[in-house]
């Protein structure tokens, strides 16, 4: 009997327009268009589109595809637990934790012996909102590289939260309205507040509500919520208000006294960045992982293969080159260029 050599990647996933496709399982991972089998690694948009025929994703990315998009989540709905794991044609999937937004996973695929590992968005701070980050040695690691240069180096969480106290101590005749996105970077920064011994109300935009609901849901503790509508002025005197990155700058924080415009991002390292949006009191807190932790990443996974996706891939493609793997940039269509969910 002939032994088959076992397939490199390249031999079995494939890049097309929709996305990457996993040919002998028939599937498409984190696809950028309606496709008829799809995995999804998590509920951000530029990753989890509407209308697909069959959708496998853990129950919590589920959980959010329905909140946003209701009948539209997809044709049927497979929840796939991390750690379970299943075979599609001869593939094997196992979905094992990201530490990115709650329910967010690395889609474990093995052929014929070849394991790639798709990680989606990751990152290896800790999170209160979601399960960590597990290492999958793996034969390739396909890695995002949203903040991949080495000048994004990310600060302790903790002490931007710490940042964001101090200036609300500072200015109890103003609101501060600090800019989030709505999956993910909102539940983290709330429970980051709690867990720095904040525990008065939260003042939250309409926008914030459903899935601060859905974390709270899953058994995530926010503290008390309230929504930032029908109040006088002078209620949030001294409070501190949570609004889409969008809000901010926006006639909707007119209603606030003397509103101090925040934003908690990655990209509140780029002064440009923040001076642009208005942002009068930047925080670097990201879902995302830094230079540091994507170099470290690649390296512990042990793959002699990373293939780089969304952001700056050239940086990454050249620092694993450099580490002795051989390296190669996506250019997937239809990833966000920010990266943190801007719609
Ligand atoms: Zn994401
Ligand atoms: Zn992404």
């Amino acid at each position: 009997m002939a032994i088959s050599p076992t397939p490199r990647g390249e031999d079995w996933i494939r890049v097309t327009e929709a996305g990457l496709f996993v040919e002998p399982g028939g599937f498409h991972v984190d696809p950028a268009r309606p496709v008829d089998r799809a995995v999804i690694t998590h509920g951000h948009a530029d990753h989890a589109r509407p209308n697909h025929r069959a959708v496998l994703a853990t129950p919590e990315t589920l959980a959010i595809m329905r909140a946003r998009y209701g009948d539209a989540a997809g044709g049927t709905l497979e929840p796939l637990p991390y750690r379970r794991p299943i075979t599609l044609d001869g593939v094997t999937v196992e979905l094992v934790p990201a530490g990115h937004v709650l329910g967010s996973a690395q889609a474990v695929l093995t052929w014929r012996g070849c394991r790639v590992t798709v990680s989606g968005d990751y990152k290896r701070r800790s999170d209160p909102t979601c399960a960590p980050f597990e290492v999958v040695p793996s034969d390739v690691f396909v890695t995002e590289a949203t903040f991949g240069l080495p000048v994004f180096h990310h600060p302790p969480a903790e002490a931007e939260i710490g940042k964001l106290l101090q200036a609300r101590a500072r200015n109890p005749d103003r609101a501060i309205v600090l800019g989030v996105y709505a999956l993910g970077k909102a539940q983290r920064v709330i429970a980051l507040l709690r867990a720095a011994g904040y525990d008065r109300p939260l003042f939250l935009h309409g926008a914030l509500l459903a899935l601060c609901e859905l974390y709270r849901e899953h058994g995530v503790n926010l503290g008390e919520l309230v929504p930032a509508t029908g109040r006088p002025k002078a209620d949030f005197q001294g409070q501190i208000v949570l609004a889409p990155p969008s809000a901010i700058a926006d006639r909707w924080a007119r209603r606030l006294p003397d509103p101090m415009a925040a934003a908690a991002s990655g990209w509140m390292r780029v002064r440009q960045r923040a001076k642009q949006r208005g942002v009068e009191l930047p925080l670097i807190i990201s879902d995302h992982a830094d230079w540091d932790e994507l170099v470290a990443t690649i390296q512990e996974v042990e793959a002699a293969e990373i293939w780089v996706t969304h952001g700056r891939e050239e940086a990454l493609v050249r620092q694993a080159e450099l580490l002795g793997l051989a390296a190669r940039a996506l250019r997937l269509v239809g990833r966000d260029e920010d990266g943190e969910d801007a719609a």
